[in-house]
């Protein structure tokens, strides 16, 4: 999606240099096409399944982009009320809509039943008696699947693992079964399926297929006691390119489910967040002043952590690279933004050839950057651009200063 023509930086076949000059930095620019590869590449490997991508729109949930997924038959994983809304806004469709969570709320569940959802992954015992008790007011029955916590020791691999037993996600394997009995005597819930997600930018696929046969095992120990499933659930999780990681082989991964599902009937829910978006999107931001310390350099942008979040929260590293190629020497610095917090910081010590007013494009931010944005420091939240070719569409306009109050009362 990014090449580079002349020294310019492109998105597909817009000019990153238009772009700033269109919509003025910091803004996100967004490729159509790499969206939709990521999202056919996931059908393409799993084809021979009867699977069901749901898109986990926390990662970003942009109206244009659950449009986009909705159009080419994706569901979606959400965690909160307003992302049902916004799923439903962008006209995705309620019935492949999968609702994961530990802290569901009585009216998000009430919204939920009524809109008429896929699945509820239910992540605890007292979760499974509420929802058993909405549903029965209204007079329905409810979908609903465990969320199990299959203690994948994922200790070699350097991700926020969310599957091992001292986290607060899901249902211990040893009691899965116990929670399925109970569930069994709920009159206002229905048994569909089992749910796994056990961490995020997973580089291994070997986790993943440990993940899978636990599941499975889960769903022939059910079978045996008259608990028959129609689907499993593996979560997301799939890494992507911010350096040099290595990456799962979507291929390898669909095989391998292949096999441990054999031919027992089960459809397949997949929950991809990170990996249909995050190469899909760059944060363009010019530079304010470069700055020489006594033992650093510091290059000030015009982006900072309330624009992207992942740096300072997870200390995560995001390529940075001029727009423009200058024929001037390299500096090593900071890059960093303007909010006051030490931890405000785009990339540590990078080698950039750049001067003030230059145009940086900052790489991999389609994921968890504009959904984790915020107006700290009083900073009106960046605009969003679709490219399709040669097309350029303003997705978000930027935030004024009276959207800043727009919901306090004086
Ligand atoms: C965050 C999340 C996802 C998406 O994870 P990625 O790593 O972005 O693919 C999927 N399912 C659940 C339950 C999540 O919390």
């Amino acid at each position: 999606m990014l090449n580079n023509r002349n020294g310019t930086l492109f998105v597909e076949d817009v000019s990153l240099n238009e772009v700033a000059q269109e919509f003025a930095t910091p803004v996100f620019v967004y490729s159509e096409n790499a969206l939709r590869q990521a999202f056919l590449a996931y059908q393409d490997a799993f084809h021979q399944m009867n699977t069901l991508v749901c898109y986990a729109v926390k990662a970003n949930g942009n109206l244009n982009i659950l449009r986009l997924f909705a159009d080419l038959g994706s569901g979606f994983d959400i965690v909160s009320g307003g992302e049902l809304a916004r799923v439903l806004q962008a006209g995705g469709s309620a019935d492949k809509v999968i609702f994961s969570g530990v802290g569901k709320t009585a009216a998000e569940i009430e919204f939920a039943l009524k809109a008429g959802i896929k699945c509820f992954n239910v992540e605890s015992m007292p979760e499974l008696t509420r929802i058993n008790d909405i549903a029965g007011s209204l007079k329905t029955v409810a979908p609903i699947s465990f969320r199990i916590n299959p203690n994948i020791d994922a200790k070699t691999h350097p991700y926020i693992s969310t599957g091992l037993k001292n986290n607060k996600f899901g249902i211990p394997f040893e009691q899965a079964i116990d929670a399925y009995r109970t569930a069994q005597r709920l009159p206002n819930v229905q048994i569909v399926g089992v749910d796994c997600h056990i961490g995020s930018q997973l580089t291994e696929v070997q986790p993943l297929i440990d993940a899978c046969e636990r599941v499975v095992a889960l769903v022939d120990e059910l079978q045996k006691i008259g608990i028959s499933l129609s689907h499993i659930d593996l979560g997301g999780g799939v890494g992507i390119q911010y350096k040099d990681e290595t990456l799962i082989d979507l291929g390898v991964y669909a095989n391998a489910v292949k096999q441990i599902i054999g031919e027992r009937h089960l459809s397949l829910i997949l929950e991809p967040g990170r990996s249909l978006v995050g190469n899909a999107g760059v944060l363009l931001t010019q530079v304010e002043y470069v700055k020489h310390g006594e033992e650093k350099n510091f290059v000030v942008v015009d982006a900072a952590m309330n624009d992207l979040a992942r740096p300072a929260l997870y200390d995560a590293y995001h390529d940075i690279v001029p727009v423009c190629v200058k024929d001037i020497a390299p500096i090593t610095a900071d890059v960093v933004g303007q909010i006051c917090e030490s931890g405000d910081f785009i990339g540590k010590n990078r080698s950039l050839a750049v001067e003030q007013g230059d145009l940086l494009c900052v790489k991999s931010v389609g994921a968890y950057g504009m959904s984790m944005s915020s107006n700290y420091n009083a900073r009106p939240r960046a605009a969003e651009v679709l490219v399709s070719g040669s097309h350029k569409k303003l997705i978000r306009r930027r935030e004024t200063f009276a959207d800043l109050w727009q919901a306090e009362m004086v």
